[in-house]
């Protein structure tokens, strides 16, 4: 199962010529996950994978460069004669700014989309992994969140099932969910017998807007991939705390204690170009796993083992 981040925008604050405002794609097999939706999210979509089918938007705070793309992308589903539900997610206020992103510029929307209002420690669930929401620091009501593949079931070895006599079929299917089984001519079979450990799924963390914090350390415990903002680099350390944002180096450091395996710095002020040496520079000096996002990169989050 396939598991990528695409970056659609990795501006910090305003647009740039080569940066558009925050939103990542994140795609898990067929399915699509917006999280933030700056200012032309639709058209950075448009420029890579087209307008997929997105069901599920999260937004980690309301600062513009963050959300003004909803209202855009709601309208253009609309115009597609999309008839399928949207769910929009976003900390404390999510019915007062998404509910007027959602009424701008029309009289009536045409499919229903759904307003939830998510907090940290809300751990949404779905068939194969879970959305958890987490803290940030950044202004009251900030989240970040992860995406936490459940844990999958261990190995299965089939060469060991027919050396045991276990005939292909429903026996293999239940031994492999960890029933033991009772063979035609008696014997039992234990999944220990032929089924590995269970092996841990993958987990994605995006931390939106935040200074350096212990909640997004926690959060990314051991995550196979760790999305950071790094607005500024050093020198500019107390307008980053000023502003609720966080430096390369920070940025480095909070990946370094969470022992993630990947860094991907995002959220770039304009004052850097393109490829931001020296943020680049600066956080690889503390943890050497790290890039740069830059609008239109993908990144693959492959199993650790
Ligand atoms: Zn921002
Ligand atoms: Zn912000």
């Amino acid at each position: 199962m396939d598991l990528s981040v695409l970056f659609l925008g990795t501006a910090g604050s305003v647009p740039t010529v080569q940066r558009a405002p925050a939103s990542i794609l994140v795609r898990r097999g067929g399915e699509r996950v917006l999280i933030d939706c700056g200012e032309g999210t639709q058209r950075q979509l448009l420029r890579s994978v087209g307008l997929p089918d997105v069901e599920h938007v999260f937004l980690t705070h309301y600062h513009a460069d963050h959300i003004l793309g909803v209202t855009g992308l709601l309208r253009t589903m609309g115009l597609q004669d999309r008839t399928a539900p949207v769910t929009l997610y976003g900390p404390p206020g999510a019915q007062r700014v998404l509910g007027a992103a959602i009424a701008l510029g029309i009289e009536r929307n045409k499919f229903p989309v759904e307003i939830n209002e998510v907090r940290p420690g809300d751990r949404l669930r779905r068939e194969q992994f879970d959305i958890v929401v987490f803290e940030t620091e950044h202004r009251p009501d900030t989240v970040g969140f992860a995406l936490a593949e459940h844990t999958r079931l261990g190995r299965f070895n089939p060469d060991r099932a027919r050396e045991l006599g276990v005939p292909e079929g429903p026996l293999w299917g239940r031994l492999h969910k960890g029933e033991t089984v009772v063979l035609e001519d008696g014997r039992n079979v234990a999944p220990a017998d032929l089924v590995g450990a269970p092996r841990r799924g993958r987990t994605l963390v995006y931390s939106g807007d935040t200074r350096p914090s212990l909640a997004v350390v926690e959060a990314a415990r051991g995550a196979d991939l760790l999305i950071h903002e790094a607005t500024f680099g050093s020198d500019e350390l107390e307008r980053a705390k000023e502003t609720g944002h966080s430096t390369a180096s920070e940025a480095a450091r909070v990946a370094v204690e969470a022992g993630v395996r990947r860094l991907v710095l995002t959220h770039i002020s304009p004052r850097y170009t393109r490829d931001a040496p020296e943020l680049l520079a600066e956080a690889r000096a503390i943890f050497p796993e790290t890039v740069v996002a830059r609008d239109g990169m993908t990144v693959d989050v492959p199993f650790a083992e």
